[in-house]
């Protein structure tokens, strides 16, 4: 199974939208009319956002967090595939481990919860007791943007164009080629039936 390492792969993205030409203006969009205002091609690839950008009332958030812990020399990975709440995953990144999971739907608020840190560790310590002693790197929280199907649609606005890309939940990763090649689809016409 091929396996992200986000803090390298996400810098990695923007260097290469860099060397091809793209600039980067960071800043919030009030609403897609503002943003056409001054761009004829908008994609909205807003993630919850999408919930105002879009007036879309089918996403929502789906809390998730790790426990991060230095890497005693691993050398599998592991996933536990299962439709729970809860579930094992050990993901080894050479110098730490990426260790979950935990899906709760509807909770917004990113403060680590120790409970939640303590049962991922059981977890995954009974899964693969060489982690046992590791350090504890952190415990990051984070916020899947989830809505009960991914969205890649176009829409016109006036005279401008819409390509909304967002409600990928917890496969954002594994998807997001394949969704960027749909896109441009749809910005060069292709298939679009607005
Ligand atoms: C704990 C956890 C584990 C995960 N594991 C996996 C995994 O194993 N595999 C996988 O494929 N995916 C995984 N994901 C999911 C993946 O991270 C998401 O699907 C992906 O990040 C979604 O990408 P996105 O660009 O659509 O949205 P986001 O990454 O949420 O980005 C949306 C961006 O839009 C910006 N934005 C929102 N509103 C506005 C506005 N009005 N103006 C300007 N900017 C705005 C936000 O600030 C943000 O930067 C995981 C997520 C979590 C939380």
């Amino acid at each position: 199974m091929p396996l992200v390492d986000m803090p390298v792969h996400l810098p990695y993205l923007v260097r290469r939208a860099g060397a091809a030409g793209v600039t980067f203006s960071p800043g919030r969009v009030g609403s897609p009319a503002a943003a056409t205002r001054e761009w004829p091609v908008v994609v909205n690839c807003a993630g919850l956002g999408a919930r105002e950008l879009a007036a879309d009332p089918t996403v929502y958030a789906a809390l998730g967090q790790h426990v991060v812990l230095a890497d005693p020399g691993l050398e599998e990975l592991l996933i536990e595939l299962t439709t729970e709440p809860e579930w094992v995953s050990v993901f080894p990144h050479g110098t730490r481990v990426v260790c979950g999971g935990i899906r709760r739907p509807g909770v917004e608020d990113t403060t680590p919860d120790p409970t939640t840190v303590r049962r991922i560790l059981d977890r995954c310590v009974r899964a693969v007791p060489a982690l046992a002693d590791a350090e504890i790197l952190g415990t990051p929280v984070g916020l899947r943007p989830e809505r009960p199907s991914v969205r890649v649609e176009a829409e016109r606005l006036g005279s401008a164009l819409v390509v909304h890309d967002y409600g990928h939940g917890g496969n954002g990763v594994s998807l997001s080629w394949g969704c960027a090649a749909r896109v441009r689809e749809l910005v060069e016409g292709v298939g679009r039936t607005g």
